[in-house]
């Protein structure tokens, strides 16, 4: 190797250094954050204002119980932007939207709500439904609107558990009395008993919510 050769190359390597700390700089490595796939593990229940307090009592109880890293936000008024004139109702998807920008960084935010709420399903652009939560995601809802009026509380922790399990990202369950049945227009709640062994194992491999005891 001639000299020339030898300097051309050293300057050559001082050259990619200075690239590579520039680079660095620029870009400095970040760590893999807890984003769509590994969504929030610890929860925050948001009772929208039109929720008795008794009511939300109850359902924090309930589901504290099963996690015991749950926090209940002070109630808010639900979001007129989310209001859906044609049909007197809240659209469950831009309160999702909503509640996600509100959920705080490493947190799952469920929301109750006594409103009805839909959502586009198919080919029905407005569809009423029982709860929506993102699969997985940071947020969901769930609304005791279509709830049995006699068995209200037992049906609405269980949907919330349901919708919970989405955010932890179970898809539905074919199982009959599993928490994750899709309900299909229906409101099956009575028939739902716990998450079966396949939705409990899935769960229980997940950092965060244990259910325990369901
Ligand atoms: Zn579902
Ligand atoms: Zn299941």
């Amino acid at each position: 190797m001639t000299n020339t050769t030898r300097n051309r190359r050293i300057a050559l390597t001082a050259v990619w250094a200075a690239i590579g700390a520039l680079v660095f700089f620029v870009f400095p490595y970040k760590a893999p954050v807890r984003g769509k796939t590994t969504p929030p593990a610890q929860i925050d229940l948001q009772p929208f204002s039109d929720v008795p307090h008794q009511r939300v009592t109850d359902i924090y109880n309930a589901l504290k119980n099963k996690d015991s890293n749950i926090h209940l936000l002070a109630p808010l008024p639900l979001p007129a932007n989310a209001w859906y004139a044609p049909r007197n109702r809240y659209r469950a998807d831009s309160l999702l939207a909503w509640l996600s920008k509100r959920a705080t960084e490493g947190r799952t935010i469920i929301a109750i709500t006594t409103s009805d709420v839909s959502s586009t399903k198919g080919t029905h652009a407005d569809w009423g439904v029982i709860g929506l939560g993102y699969t997985p995601g940071n947020a969901c809802i769930v609304s005791s609107y279509r709830l049995s009026k006699s068995n209200t509380t037992a049906q609405w922790i269980k949907i919330c558990l349901h919708e919970l399990g989405h955010t932890r990202g179970l898809p539905h369950c074919k199982v009959a009395n599993c928490y994750m049945r899709d309900a299909e227009g229906h409101n099956v709640a009575d028939e739902l008993t716990g998450f079966c062994a396949d939705c409990a194992a899935y769960l229980g491999s997940k950092p965060g919510l244990l259910f325990t005891g369901i």
